[in-house]
């Protein structure tokens, strides 16, 4: 059976040219990058060549790199590092944060500290009026996500940036989704911190970055040896962290020609899905030339997705992270979606590989499976 993979913002591929300059540090004794001897020091240079990738990949410092194992543990890692340093403070998020955002977030208002939503419009975008609806006031922490891995939506990085600065709080966003999608410059940018994951650019998995400005001062998240200037403590992924640098200087290098790419395959697909009845979230606005969101009215999300994977295609419903979670998805609820079209959501995101002829294919296979289920819905009425 020809396999069709179409949920990239779940996890990609790695790349040869990423799995070529990490298997030397796999095959071979690379020494553990703290020692002094040789190999120490050659795993040290190692790592920091690849700290500069991902500095020049996001137009960072590379001192303002920190390698962390993944998007989850960097998002962790700012949530508890600021609010740490202002015990009892307020922690603001928008109401469609990744659950590694949302949840530690959730646990630290069992332990003393506050929390406030910024409450996102129908089409999945922050305005200004969110912010003006924010009363607290000491504030350590905005949490912002660049794009959603849902919808795709694209957040005004410059109002959150605002609000945080007015509010003297540190400014953050998760950029996993839209690090290797859209131009992405931690500099021109003016935040505090963001957060980048390997394996959504075609790196390895298990490793990612918090970008953090060099003049901010958070809390160290993991204890330990000293490692990442004290903040992530604990014995390098040397491997992971080479292929990640390669990942980075790869997409920069492929990231225009690609999103060009996809965005012609979204709009074939989502004229295709419009003809079969198809409702497109977060349609008219600003998202990842990559992400379509969308549903039927009347069918399940999961019974289509069961479907579509028997036939070799592989997508979502709602987030990666809670697929095996049967409430709808929290993203659209918070867009005032209602629940039961909210329960048909599926996900198609592409990647670079992808081509027209798998778009008419899975448009063909909905197609078929729409009338399939329509007929079973008919029978058992
Ligand atoms: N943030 C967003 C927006 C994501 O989509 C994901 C993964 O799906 C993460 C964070 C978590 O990243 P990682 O898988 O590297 O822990």
């Amino acid at each position: 059976m020809h396999k069709v993979y179409l949920d990239h913002n779940a996890t990609t591929a790695i790349e040869p040219k990423v799995l070529a300059v990490m298997m030397p540090y796999l095959e071979t004794q690379q020494g553990n990058p703290t020692s002094q001897h040789s190999f120490g020091r050659h795993a040290r240079t190692a790592i920091e060549e690849a700290r500069e990738q991902v500095a020049l990949a996001i137009h960072a410092q590379p001192t303002e790199v920190i390698f962390t194992s993944g998007g989850t543990e960097a998002n962790n890692m700012i949530v508890h590092g600021a609010a740490i340093k202002r015990p009892g403070s307020v922690l603001i998020r928008s109401n469609i944060e990744h659950p590694c955002v949302a949840r530690p977030i959730d646990a630290l208002t069992h332990q003393g500290w506050q929390k406030e939503l910024l409450a996102v419009n129908e089409e999945g975008v922050l305005t200004k009026e969110a912010y003006t609806k924010i009363k607290s006031n000491d504030i350590s922490l905005v949490s912002v996500m660049l794009a959603n891995n849902e919808t795709g939506a694209i957040q005004d990085v410059s109002l959150f940036k605002d609000f945080a600065k007015e509010k003297k709080a540190l400014s953050h966003t998760d950029a996993v989704q839209a690090f290797g999608k859209i131009d992405v410059r931690f500099d021109a940018l003016g935040i505090d911190a963001m957060t980048l994951s390997s394996h959504k650019i075609y790196g390895p998995q298990g490793v990612g970055a918090l970008i953090l400005n060099k003049r901010m001062d958070i809390e160290p998240f993991i204890y330990g040896g000293g490692q990442e200037k004290n903040l992530r403590s604990g014995t390098e992924n040397i491997a992971a962290i080479v292929g990640f640098g390669k990942a980075c200087e790869l997409i920069s290098e492929s990231m225009k020609q690609t999103s060009i790419n996809s965005l012609v395959l979204q709009k074939t697909l989502e004229l295709g899905l419009k003809e079969l009845g198809a409702i497109i979230f977060s349609e008219n606005i600003n998202r990842l030339t990559n992400t379509t969101f969308f549903a039927f009215k009347n069918i399940e999300g999961s019974t289509l997705l069961t479907a579509l994977d028997k036939k070799g295609f592989a997508i979502a419903s709602g987030s990666a992270c809670s697929s095996v979670n049967k409430e709808p998805s929290h993203v659209l609820l918070s867009m005032g979606v209602d629940e039961d079209l909210a329960r048909g959501a599926l996900r198609i995101s592409f990647g670079t590989k992808n081509t027209m002829d798998e778009v008419k294919l899975i448009l063909e296979a909905i197609k078929k499976e729409l009338h399939t289920l329509k007929q079973l819905t008919a029978i058992a009425a």
